[in-house]
């Protein structure tokens, strides 16, 4: 159960998170949206929770209806 980046990061991309990962899971490119998590290698720490300025970032089990489309979103980044 990963955490997940959710709709504030889009647009913002401010990256705190990406400092705080013990494992890098977190990734974009220029491209792209927002910031996406790699549920295979997340590791459930929170630490990019605590990081995000924006409140971006919920466990899996925390998303409101509304945001669980982001599980999918997040995990496709990295097919
Ligand atoms: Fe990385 Fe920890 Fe956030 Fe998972 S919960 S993405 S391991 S900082």
């Amino acid at each position: 159960m990963p955490y997940v980046i959710t709709e504030p990061c889009i647009g913002t991309k401010d990256a705190s998170c990406v400092d705080v990962c013990p494992v890098d899971c977190i990734h974009t490119t220029d491209d792209a949206p927002q910031y996406y998590i790699n549920p295979d290698t997340c590791i459930d720490c929170a630490a990019c929770e605590l990081a995000c300025p924006v409140t971006a970032i919920f466990h899996e089990d925390s998303l409101d209806e509304a945001s669980r489309k982001y599980i999918e979103i997040n995990a496709n980044f990295f097919q």
